[in-house]
């Protein structure tokens, strides 16, 4: 391996002395302070990009995560393991023109979710760092989920040699969809249990077990999370701006150089801060436009430079998007401010102690110098898919539809000329509810019955995945309680296998 490969390129956002090479980055999560990790040169000298427009969706994901992550070896085998047969074609994200902008499907993956795209390959990662770090233990992944991480994460890691994982979902808090995707989930290192308590109570159940677990040792085991706080799940993002442009060049739309303009829902601001780092590597991105759901703390901050999340929390008809503290902001901050770790630091005490910051107006004016943003709720995404549909015949998701409604908005003021992408993050056939409704179409019946009525409807393929839940065997019926979370997870590490 090249010396440079091996620098520790990355560091905390709250203390440039904390350093890490990046496979310790990817293996480690979060910074030891707290921080998320952060690299100052995004790369950028690493490769050509206009170069890459030429080649096809899998070379150029392999070239751009060896630059973003230089020290894990094979990335090319690694991304062809991690994707190859696993979306409906290696294009992975198609670009669909829908009336006067396009639409970046984002959902064509093994679980029709966004994300997807990224846990497709974290597991890759991890098995690569831990062999570059020397860690012989085995890798537990423990994951609190809403819905759709879980069952990404799931698939992603399911029989990667060397890992384990562990998905909590609150009892009767995801959809029945959902739900099915995950009990009949295959596998011989998945285990997934459902927890009598929320969201939060899950989430908070299993940031204990991880620091009751740092208290003792586990022999033989090193815990981690598929959260989207990793390095390692971000830098996947990246590839889909540079492949939505290159569709663009293609086409003859615009020619190379011309700025396009991406519209994405956003909620813990991952997606949307891999369009800024396709910026950062040369891509010409114009806006990057946060749409929100009645949640509108993005919107607010984007607006003021005030962030405060001491504000009522709704549950929408986005639920990916019902976030009040957005994690990945935080990088962003750190970018923002010319890479003040001090500065960052103390913001994000700010928001510990108090819930509320507010950034200098210099680094509000960085941060509206790339990004738009834009709001609405539920009613008016409804109205949007029903719009959409009667317009165009295409049917979006309540997430997309947020974002279609602020693109909207963002075109009636920002007439430039330039495309606008809007990022599409969940098959419409996910929320099968919201969708039929926003069509003025009955709802009742089981998510199958559901999902049979909108195919009838619109004639879109119903995802094989899906279809096929149907015929699964139900594999995973444990619930406990939520104070039973740390005894659950002791017990299930401590069986030798978990294959049937
Ligand atoms: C996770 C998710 C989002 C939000 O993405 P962030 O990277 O957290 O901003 C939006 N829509 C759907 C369907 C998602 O699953």
């Amino acid at each position: 391996m090249r010396d440079e490969m091996k620098k520790e390129i990355y560091h905390s956002t709250r203390n440039r002395q904390l350093t890490a090479t990046a496979s310790r980055a990817v293996l480690e999560g979060l910074a030891g302070d707290g921080g998320l990790y952060i690299s100052d040169a995004p790369a950028g000298a690493a490769f050509d990009w206009r170069e890459l427009l030429g080649r096809n969706t899998l070379d150029m994901a392999e070239a751009i995560l060896s630059a973003l992550l230089p020290d894990l070896p094979d990335m090319g085998t690694l991304v062809h393991q991690g994707y190859a047969g696993k979306f409906e074609n290696d294009e992975l994200t198609p670009l669909v023109a829908v009336g006067d902008r396009y639409v970046l499907e984002l959902f064509r993956g093994p679980t029709s979710a966004f994300k997807d795209v990224a846990l497709s390959l974290l597991p890759r990662f991890i098995t690569a760092a831990r062999q570059v770090q020397g860690v012989e233990d085995e890798i537990v992944i423990l994951t609190a989920t809403s819905g759709d991480t879980g069952k990404a994460a799931l698939e992603g890691f399911r029989d990667v040699p060397g890992t384990r994982i562990i998905v909590f979902y609150p009892e009767g808090g995801v959809s029945p969809v959902q739900q099915m995707q995950m009990t009949t989930q295959e596998g011989g290192n998945v285990c997934v249990c459902a927890v009598r308590g929320n969201f939060d109570d899950a989430q908070t159940g299993v940031k204990q077990v991880f620091s009751a677990c740092r208290e003792r040792t586990l022999p033989g085991v090193h815990l981690s999370s598929a959260n989207s706080i990793n390095i390692g799940r971000l830098a996947p993002q990246v590839v889909y701006y540079f492949k939505a442009y290159a569709e663009l060049v293609k086409s003859g739309r615009i020619a190379v150089g011309e700025p396009v303009h991406f519209v994405v829902p956003t909620g813990n601001f991952g997606d949307i801060l891999a369009g800024y780092y396709a910026k950062a590597l040369g891509l010409p991105v114009g806006k990057l436009v946060c749409a929100s759901n009645r949640n509108d703390v993005l919107t607010e901050f984007l607006t003021t430079g005030v962030y405060d999340r001491r504000r009522p929390f709704y549950k929408t008809t986005s639920p990916s998007m019902d976030i009040l503290v957005s994690s990945n902001l935080e990088r962003m901050l750190y970018l923002a401010s010319g890479g003040d770790d001090a500065y960052v630091a103390d913001l994000m005490g700010q928001l510990k102690e108090e819930g509320r910051y507010q950034v200098s107006e210099p680094v509000l004016q960085k941060l509206q110098e790339s990004f738009d943003r834009g709001c609405c709720d539920d009613a008016t995404a409804a109205d949007a898919i029903g719009r959409v549909w009667r317009q165009h015949h295409y049917v979006c998701d309540p997430h997309t539809a947020v974002a279609w409604h602020v693109a909207d908005e963002f075109m009636a003021r920002q007439q430039d000329g330039a495309p606008v992408v809007v990022l599409s993050t969940a098959s419409p056939y996910k929320f099968p509810v919201a969708v039929l409704e926003a069509m003025g179409e009955a709802t009742d019946g089981d998510g199958f019955t559901l999902m049979e009525r909108l195919h009838a409807l619109t004639g879109v393929p119903v995802p094989k995945n899906l279809d096929s839940l149907r015929n699964k065997k139900v594999r995973h019926t444990d619930v406990i309680d939520k104070d039973d979370m740390l005894r659950y997870v002791l017990d299930k590490i401590a069986q030798p296998s978990w294959k049937e």
